[in-house]
């Protein structure tokens, strides 16, 4: 264990403008009692990782960078995504604990000082796990936990309620750097590390100002992320459903033969029909799911960095 380990704390943002202050305050409130307490190393600090903002975040970011010793920014050079964000900012800090955590409030900051003692006690990952759901909707609620059950049941490690508010030490966060691959999605890929790990728990507030950055379509896209960059599983349900649907035709086919000879008429209308959308859908979800996969080694072979930077303040 080191002396007195160094904490970043890594805040990505995409048009914060309305938030970053607050945030700088809230997070400095607690990092102020932690280094006085001796427990981190006075030279801990706040990362503020603009992910390509299309306003004055990144002024405010270099504002504070230069009014306090507490802050460090890092520009990247167009919106790459939360999690692209969420990376540059791990890899380009060093530290000894990282946490990453929203820019939005919406995690409680003093849960903070619980995943430092956490890790003081030896643990390597300290999960931040919401205890309710109540801050969202009906909607979101209710599919959040479908592809919660969705996804275990399809094989990826999940942390139930966890997002990406998380304690990681300098050992997890160096595996993570030397990993080659470019779909990652942080919430199954930490799980699966191993590694000593627990959760600490927080109620999950309003976002504090500004618009939620994801929405119907985007969230949708990392949760398909999820599930088909840690199991091929829906690969192997297609040749399941190919089976059944072979099945199914081999009985319409002793159907179909057994009517013709003692029927003598044509009949199978509605069975033609339906047979035909049914199966048309079925091939088109198929090749969208093959596609899926194909898609993500088509980018793994181009090996194009995750994120690029365009300026970074100290
Ligand atoms: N974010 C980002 N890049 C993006 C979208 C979001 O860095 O392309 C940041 C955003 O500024 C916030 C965090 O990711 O700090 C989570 O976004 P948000 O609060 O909109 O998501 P939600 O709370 O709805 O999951
Ligand atoms: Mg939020």
């Amino acid at each position: 264990m080191i002396e007195k380990p160094i904490l970043a704390i890594i805040v990505p943002c995409y048009n914060e403008e309305e938030v970053v202050n607050a945030t700088y305050s809230a997070l400095s409130d607690v990092l102020k009692p932690l280094i006085e307490s001796g427990k981190i190393a006075t030279n801990s600090y706040i990362c503020f990782v603009d992910d390509g903002s299309k306003d004055t975040t990144w002024e405010i970011i270099t504002k504070l960078s230069k009014e306090n010793n507490l802050t460090k920014g890092l520009k990247l050079s167009r919106n790459f995504g939360h999690q692209a964000a969420i990376i540059a900012g791990l890899t380009k800090s060093e530290a000894d604990i990282f946490i990453t955590i929203d820019a939005d409030l919406q995690d409680d900051v003093n849960t903070i000082y619980q995943m430092v003692d956490k890790y003081l006690e030896g643990f390597e990952i300290v999960y931040g796990v919401r205890n309710d759901r109540s801050s969202d909707g009906f909607f979101k609620r209710h599919i959040s936990e479908f592809y919660y059950k969705l996804s275990t049941y399809l094989g990826v490690n999940g942390i139930y309620n966890h997002a990406d508010f998380r304690l990681m030490s300098k050992k997890v966060v160096d595996i993570l750097k030397n990993l080659q691959e470019c779909n990652i999605y942080l919430r199954g890929l930490i799980p699966s590390l191993g590694f000593k790990s627990c959760s600490v728990y927080f109620s999950r507030k309003k976002r504090v100002a500004g618009t939620a950055k994801y929405n119907f379509f985007s969230s949708s896209a990392l949760a398909i992320d999820g599930i088909t960059s840690f199991s091929t599983t829906p690969l192997r349900l297609i040749t399941i459903l190919g089976f059944i649907c072979f099945c199914i035709a081999v009985l319409m086919s002793i159907f179909s033969i057994i009517s013709y000879i003692y029927l003598k008429n044509v009949q199978g209308w509605a069975s033609l029909f339906i047979s035909v959308y049914f199966l048309g859908g079925i091939q088109l979800l198929s090749v969208g799911i093959i596609g899926e996969y194909i898609g993500k080694i088509y980018k793994e072979t181009k090996q194009r960095p995750k994120f690029l930077v365009e300026e970074r303040i100290e």
